[in-house]
């Protein structure tokens, strides 16, 4: 019996999603490895900063904007024309721990992530910039004093 593959849906080709979905077409559907598929309700993508542009009558969309299908073809995913209207409650409980671990991770070791990468760069490093010293004495303005 052949192993089913994984199968990976992306929804909406905009800037994000068409570049996801061409790597993983290039790096896991070409090779067999995975079954990836975007999903979009339109048939073409124009990138967003053109849409000044052709707001201002100097292009047209039809000329610059790239095929779904054809993407998929040259870089081995599928497209299927459709709109997302929604995702079942298990779904989202799914994403709304996955959410609420993410930030509670970030949150709960951000200080020791944070230490541990200056230490390294201090250690790396090898002078004593950034290092603390205490001086039991006043010392007057314009005056230096010598310390361990
Ligand atoms: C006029 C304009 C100019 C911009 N200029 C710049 C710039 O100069 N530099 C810059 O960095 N950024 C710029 N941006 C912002 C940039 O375009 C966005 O940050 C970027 O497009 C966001 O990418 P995205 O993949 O999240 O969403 P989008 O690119 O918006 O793509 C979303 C995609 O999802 C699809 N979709 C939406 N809902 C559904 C659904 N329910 N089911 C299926 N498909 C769905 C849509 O059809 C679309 O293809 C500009 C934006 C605009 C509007």
């Amino acid at each position: 019996m052949t192993e089913e593959l994984h199968r990976i849906v992306v929804v909406g080709g905009g800037a994000g999603g068409l570049e996801l979905a061409t790597r993983l077409g290039d790096k896991l559907g070409r090779r067999g490895k995975a079954h990836v598929t975007l999903i979009d309700r339109s048939r073409t993508h124009l990138w967003k900063p053109l849409l000044h542009e052709v707001a201002a009558g100097s292009m047209d969309p039809d000329t610059n904007d790239l095929d779904y299908l054809a993407q998929a073809h040259w870089h081995h995913f599928t497209f299927r024309l459709g709109g997302l209207i929604g995702i079942e409650l298990p779904a989202w409980m799914q994403w709304i721990a996955f959410a609420v671990l993410s930030v509670g991770a970030m949150l709960a070791f951000r200080t020791q992530l944070y230490d541990r990468g200056r230490h390294r760069r201090h250690a790396e490093s090898g002078t004593d910039a950034n290092r603390r010293v205490l001086i039991p004495q006043t010392l007057a303005p314009g005056k230096s004093l010598r310390t361990e």
